[in-house]
């Protein structure tokens, strides 16, 4: 068995689409599981959706003809000369889009909403896959992946309930997917109260590792819109080069410093049974891109990871008192209580910074919060991240050359900068 995940980018559009079941095609025959991802960007209009659902804005009404507009363009054109019956299944959906946004909202909490409301992205997107595939013949199964990947309750970033998803996947899904080629969702699971959750942005290729791992598949890969893992995202480095082998350690280092190739979470299971990852084109099929596995020889090369949109915020005690165990253990309840991931931290005698992707929606809640403890804190938006990992005292001084530095920090070969 083997798991193939395509992002939003491999299904843009119409031929994206077409593109997808040119490469299914040419695996006839293989055992497969395939994961596709909300289409382009939909699921960033779906997040616009859930502001303006959970402000009560009017906006919904066009946020919603435009994500309506967008799939029903892409099954037009899919379906000239074809008829195959998708568009009763998406009408489906949309009508339960509707019926959720149309009711006020009855919970509090936005976390919950949003995984009430994003989900529809992957849900039509696989459908229309899936009817397409059909209609080129290709025999599949559409899967509800929310009737195998359990989850806890922590919305927008769930995590997976091991046990329970294992064995359900191997009691349900494993026949299943011994005889067909299933089609299904990323990025979405199940909750304790059978409430839909989601794994973070960009989660599919974590959902994609966790079906490998559950069905002890024989290798992911992911097919993406680049060549493979590259030193550097090539949009921002003009310089990066393919990366044609990896080991899984220097993987998940660089997807924790935010290579945004991988998702931080794909590898940790892929590892664990020495399931290799490969990283493919989708436009150019035949390529070989990159492999993550343990067979891999050693990193010889520095990798640039550039973050931006940062806020640093530097807390410090209304007192002037040191910040001292006590302190550092409240900043990190409420770091936790605020599901905020910090890219960098620092502390000194007087404050603690730490620099973090933060929605400008919960920043100042967060000010609040830290204020209502007893904090002051500052924060500087806007800021830009570079990590260099396995870096060269050369290469090094020319990426930050002419920068402002705000912080710097060195970790063994790991550098940091931050600037404005
Ligand atoms: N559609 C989700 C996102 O864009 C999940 C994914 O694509 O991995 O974040
Ligand atoms: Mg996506």
């Amino acid at each position: 068995m083997k798991i193939f995940k395509f992002g939003g980018a491999s299904v843009k559009n119409a031929h994206g689409v077409k593109n997808v079941a040119s490469i299914l095609k040419a695996h006839e025959g293989e055992k497969l599981l395939v994961v596709i991802s909300a289409m382009d960007k939909t699921t960033n209009l779906l997040e616009k959706i859930v502001d303006a659902y959970y402000s009560g804005s009017a906006e919904i009404r066009f946020l919603l003809q435009d994500l309506k507009n967008f799939h029903y363009q892409i099954i037009n054109e899919l379906q000239s000369g074809l008829n195959f019956p998708v568009a009763h299944e998406i009408d489906n959906l949309f009508l339960e889009l509707e019926c959720i946004i149309e009711t006020p909202p009855q919970q509090e909490d936005y976390d919950f909403i949003y995984d009430q409301i994003v989900p529809f992205g992957e849900l039509i997107s696989t459908r229309i896959v899936s009817n397409y595939l059909l209609s080129q013949s290709i025999t599949n199964q559409w899967i509800d992946s929310r009737n195998f990947i359990i989850t806890d309750d922590r919305h927008r970033d769930a995590k997976i309930q091991w046990p329970e998803t294992e064995k359900i996947i191997n009691k349900r899904l494993s026949p299943l997917a011994e005889k067909n080629l299933v089609v299904t969702q990323g990025f979405i699971g199940r909750g304790p109260h059978n409430e839909t959750t989601t794994l973070g942005r960009e989660g599919s290729d974590y959902s994609a590792a966790i079906f490998a791992f559950c069905l002890n598949a024989e290798s992911v890969t992911i097919w993406k819109d680049v060549a493979g893992v590259m030193n550097g995202d090539p949009k921002k480095f003009s310089d990066a080069v393919l990366i044609p082998e990896l080991d899984y350690s220097d993987a998940i280092e660089l997807a924790y410093y935010g290579a945004s190739v991988i998702h931080p979470k794909t590898i940790q299971p892929l590892k664990a049974k020495s399931i290799p990852l490969h990283v493919r084109s989708f436009i150019e099929p035949t390529a070989m891109g990159t492999t993550v596995s343990n067979r891999s020889k050693n990193l010889d090369l520095p990798c640039y990871i550039l973050k931006e949109n940062q806020t640093m915020l530097q807390i410090s005690t209304k007192d002037f008192t040191f910040i001292v165990e006590e302190n550092l253990e409240l900043i990190f309840s409420i770091l936790a209580q605020y599901k905020v991931r910090s890219n960098i931290m620092q502390n000194s005698a007087i404050s603690f910074s730490f620099v973090a992707d933060i929605h400008p929606e919960r920043t100042q809640k967060l000010i609040d919060e830290f204020s209502k403890n007893g904090f002051e804190v500052k924060s500087t938006k806007d800021l830009n991240l570079l990590t260099i990992y396995n870096a060269r005292p050369v290469d090094t001084i020319k990426k930050v050359q002419g920068k402002t530095i705000l912080l710097e920090q060195v970790n063994s070969n790991t550098l940091h900068y931050l600037t404005h």
